[in-house]
């Protein structure tokens, strides 16, 4: 048998890090990554034949468990067509239709590769629609990794301490203005010297890169306030929330109607998908029907668009997504009953289908500032003992979790079991 330990090793060889990104390298965790074989349902099976109830998701597409089998269907029907045409194909049309009835904020929708390709296309055509260069983003939101929006970032830029990269001319980001998430107050602030100037904000409705961070009441009203003010475009960049939060993302869950959404994850089903769209009247400014320019060779792929439209038809059945809360609101609860008996100082923050587990003091934690104060240590050790319970969780105390409809009570109970020994040994020094 080859251990995940041997593999890593190999794949060192000739990946960067051993790994295609790098939150998957479990750096500072203090061991290898598991290399996973296959996966069903809520399971991860590594290569050394062991079994974890999973909380990744693969990052958040995988909200109905692993290979679904009504996926996978969908893609097994369309295999023997072709996998890429590079025509119209009718199958666009479909995801189209699909989620432009999901998401009533959208008029038109451009489907690309991946949510980093959403969140850029969409930047530039707030740009391109109103003339202005400045774009507003939050401390600790991770819109993928182009240029102008990896300034201050979360998720794995956050975690392997460089918020900002080299490689990022400083004549762009000088052109990203970064705030406090949820402070209002400092929007307010930045729009009245520069909101002339500002072409959008962009913000992760529900923060799900710095862990799990809700957005405090009034703060998304006060965002699309001040956007309606100066006539800059708010965009909801929905890659995680879309589709888990709510059916209608975080926009439906909030009442606040963004300009543009940016969607990636849970819309392709695990296929490498992601999407923009939005009002007609900015989204006609996109090539061929307006100067902005926007392509992609593979994009609208019919594999990726039948996974997609089969996982979005899922989910769209009544109470799929109140259950999902559900789930997720017993686990943080056992969790948070569990760390208190034990006397860990932890919390837990959710929304719809996605949480996180903060070990701090705080009984709230609202921005980058709180979300960096927590226990790093305490993360590594839950992290890794967990991982030694069966249970998987995103190797950083940055991310979200993500819930499924395939995990079971039981699933829920096992890791709620394994938690409660993990806490206690880590009152154990
Ligand atoms: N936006 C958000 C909110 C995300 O969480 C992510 C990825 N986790 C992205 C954008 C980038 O998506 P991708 O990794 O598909 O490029």
């Amino acid at each position: 048998m080859t251990t995940s330990a041997q593999l890593f090793e190999q794949a060192c060889r000739h990946i960067p890090g051993g790994v295609n990104s790098p939150v998957r390298a479990f750096k500072g965790m203090d061991r290898p990554p598991v290399f996973i074989e296959r996966a069903r349902g809520a399971y991860l099976f590594d290569v050394e034949g062991r079994r974890y109830i999973d909380y990744v998701g693969s990052w958040g597409p995988m909200i109905t468990g692993h290979a679904d089998p009504e996926v996978l269907a969908a893609v097994r029907e369309r295999l023997d067509d072709g996998l890429s045409f590079g025509t119209p194909t009718a199958i666009e049309t479909r995801m189209a239709d699909l989620i432009c009835e999901i998401l009533p904020s959208i008029d038109l929708v451009r489907m690309v590769n991946s949510g980093t390709e959403a969140t850029m296309s969409a930047i530039r055509l707030a740009r391109g629609h109103t003339g202005r260069d400045k774009i507003v983003k939050f401390e600790g939101n991770y819109h993928g990794h182009s240029d102008s929006l990896l300034v201050k970032a979360g998720s794995g830029a956050l975690t392997h301490g460089e918020p900002s990269s080299p490689g990022v001319p400083a004549a762009l980001a000088e052109h990203t203005v970064t705030l406090p998430y949820n402070d209002l107050e400092a929007v307010e602030e930045c729009f009245a010297k520069i909101g002339n100037e500002v072409a959008c904000i962009i913000v992760e409705p529900v923060a799900g890169n710095m862990n799990c961070i809700p957005p405090v009441p009034g703060f998304l009203e006060g965002l699309r306030r001040v956007c309606n003010e100066y006539d800059s475009v708010l965009i909801f960049d929905e890659v995680m929330t879309g589709f888990r939060v709510a059916l209608g993302g975080a926009q439906a869950h909030y009442g606040v109607s963004p300009d543009l959404t940016c969607l990636g994850k849970i819309v392709g089903g695990g296929m490498p998908v992601g999407a923009f769209g939005g009002k007609r009247e900015i989204m006609s400014r996109i090539s061929p029907l307006g100067p902005v320019y926007q392509a992609g060779t593979l994009a609208g792929n019919p594999l990726a668009m039948a996974a997609g439209i089969a996982l979005l038809s899922k989910i769209r059945e009544e109470g799929f997504h109140d259950a999902l809360a559900q789930r997720v609101e017993t686990l943080c609860n056992g969790l948070q009953e569990r760390a208190d008996a034990a006397g860990v100082p932890m919390i837990t923050q959710r929304a719809g289908g996605m949480f996180g587990v903060f070990f701090t003091e705080q009984s709230q934690v609202e921005n980058f500032a709180q979300a960096t104060s927590c226990d790093a240590e305490a993360f590594r050790r839950f992290f890794s003992a967990m991982l030694d319970q069966g249970v998987y969780l995103a190797p950083s105390a940055f991310e979200a979790g993500f819930m499924s409809s395939a995990h079971t009570p039981e699933d829920i109970q096992a890791t709620l079991d394994g938690a409660e020994a993990v806490f206690a040994s880590m009152t154990r020094r």
